[in-house]
């Protein structure tokens, strides 16, 4: 058996996986989010790891006979934070991913013309989203950090290397290649903390972790009441990519938990974006090293929790694959859940939501559906600007879509998405492949599995979706719904 920890951005959580890839044993606990100033998020880090360890400790007391191989961690990535090297104490808050505090910072950046070289370098845009003006902001906000840094006394670290820092009490300050990727200060091509980078966004080269494989070995736990080898530490999109076997180029998948990610390997070859998808480290194994495209939708599962909670519309999130299938498919009734702006390939920080085609017998019914519907209408863009960077660069996408996350568990949605998209749709046969990734990868690091071969048997062909609506309806859908988008866009200006 495996251990997994999955430290997202609302709750942690302790999985465990037998040998075969099946859960066995789930524990999960939220915590709090901290809210100091409009746009800014953050995590107490000691929340983050007292309910990691009440987690992983609630599974290790009620699989007490059970031999555990490894420990694999998955984790929210671009989250950083800063302690102190001797005492472990935090010296402030993790600044999470969705913080917006260093906007201006980058902006300035943007207008000195770095926007570019940055790219280049570390296949994402200039974005307060990822670490790098996070630790600019630290380094200049706290008092006396900049000297403490300057001399060696701290590691700045996103989760994972909090968690592993923590668990091995001090033993080892590393993090993996898919987590350094998201920082902006690591070079995707050399493989190594850039230099130039460092410069720009100041931050001292010895406060930066070790990076290592994501199968390589990164200590004992020392802080559980079992001592365990920590052999499998990965991103969570990149996690659940790998628990979806997304191992060749051309393999794409989805996971729709709140927001939605799409990543498609590119192989070895690092795809640079002419549509604002972002590229990054799938995985790096022993010698092997894998690239990926990324772009993601703010508004997934979030609309369905939004109907529920705000409209009072459901009374639990799965009455909607029922109430959108009492809809006619051809409902001219289009949402645009664009409530913080739209992600990848749109990039409107300023578009809001919108409803359009209503008619006097316009219901709840036809809200339902309209949500879950936008869902795979921004999927299907989504895929478009995939498809046209791949075509680009003379890369093949597959025709089929890997799919996993809490909204799989709605039918309608899955078909719909499949019609949407005319794709052809593979759901995971489980929806935590995110946790299931790093559990495959502790697996490989402790070799207990030698080799990617392995894992086939984990997948069936059975759970496959295939499109069935009529073109001439799916064409007029998508031409409603560029439409609606286009004014959604436009009001905002
Ligand atoms: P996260 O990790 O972002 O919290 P999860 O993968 O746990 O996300 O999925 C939770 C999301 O899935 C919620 O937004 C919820 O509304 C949505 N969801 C869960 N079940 C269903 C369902 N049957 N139909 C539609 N949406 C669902």
């Amino acid at each position: 058996m495996f251990l997994t920890i999955d430290q997202g951005t609302t709750s942690s959580r302790a999985l465990l996986f037998d040998e075969k890839g099946q859960i066995i044993d789930l524990f999960q606990r939220d915590f709090k989010q901290i809210y100091p100033e409009e746009g800014w998020v953050e995590h107490d880090p000691f929340e983050i790891l007292s309910s990691t360890i009440l987690c992983c400790e609630t599974i290790l007391n009620k699989n007490k006979n059970i031999e555990i191989k490894s420990v694999g961690i998955t984790n929210q990535r671009e989250t950083v934070l800063a302690w102190d090297k001797k005492t472990g104490k935090p010296f402030y808050n993790a600044i999470v991913w969705q913080d917006r505090r260093t906007s201006k910072y980058c902006s300035d950046l943007k207008k000195d013309g770095l926007e570019k070289e940055i790219n280049k370098k570390t296949g994402l845009l200039l974005d307060p989203y990822f670490s790098s003006s996070k630790i600019s902001w630290l380094l200049k906000n706290i008092s006396g950090l900049r000297d403490l840094a300057k001399n060696g006394h701290v590691c700045f670290g996103t989760i994972d290397s909090w968690l592993i820092w923590n668990l091995t009490k001090g033993d080892t300050f590393a993090t993996d290649f898919t987590n350094a990727s998201r920082t902006s200060l690591f070079n995707i091509e050399t493989l190594r903390w850039d230099d130039d980078l460092l410069n720009i966004f100041d931050i001292p080269l010895n406060s930066l972790p070790e990076v290592r494989n994501s199968n390589d070995y990164f200590g004992e736990t020392k802080l559980l009441s079992k001592n365990l080898k920590i052999t499998g530490v990965i991103g969570d999109q990149q996690s659940s990519a790998f628990g979806q076997s997304c191992y060749q180029s051309g393999d794409i998948k989805s996971t729709y938990g709140t927001g939605c990610f799409v990543l498609a390997n590119t192989g070895n070859k690092i795809v640079y974006s002419n549509k604002r998808l972002l590229t990054t480290i799938s995985y790096k194994i022993n010698e092997d090293i894998s690239y990926a495209l990324e772009g993601s939708i703010f508004m997934a599962g979030g609309i369905v929790n939004w109907l529920k909670l705000n409209l009072g519309i459901l009374d639990k999130v799965s009455d909607s694959s029922k109430i959108a299938c009492s809809v006619k498919p051809d409902s001219k009734v289009v949402l645009v859940p664009a409530f913080s702006g739209l992600g990848a390939p749109h990039w409107s920080a300023e578009a809001r939501g919108s409803l359009f085609g209503m008619t006097q017998d316009t219901g709840v019914n036809e809200l339902v559906h309209a949500s879950l519907q936008s869902v795979s209408l921004q999927t299907n863009d989504l895929i478009g600007a995939f498809q046209k960077d791949f075509f680009d660069n003379n890369l093949n996408l597959l025709a089929s879509l890997k799919i996993d996350g809490g909204m799989i568990q709605n039918d309608w949605f899955n078909q719909n998405l499949a019609d949407i998209c005319n794709y052809e749709i593979q759901k995971s046969f489980t929806k935590e492949s995110t946790a299931l990734g790093a559990a495959m990868i502790a697996g490989l690091g402790v070799g207990f599995y030698s080799g990617l071969d392995d894992f086939k048997g984990f997948y069936s062909d059975n759970d496959k979706i295939t499109p069935r609506m009529d073109s001439m309806v799916r064409e007029k859908i998508i031409d409603n719904w560029s439409k609606a988008l286009k004014l959604s866009i436009e009001m905002a200006k």
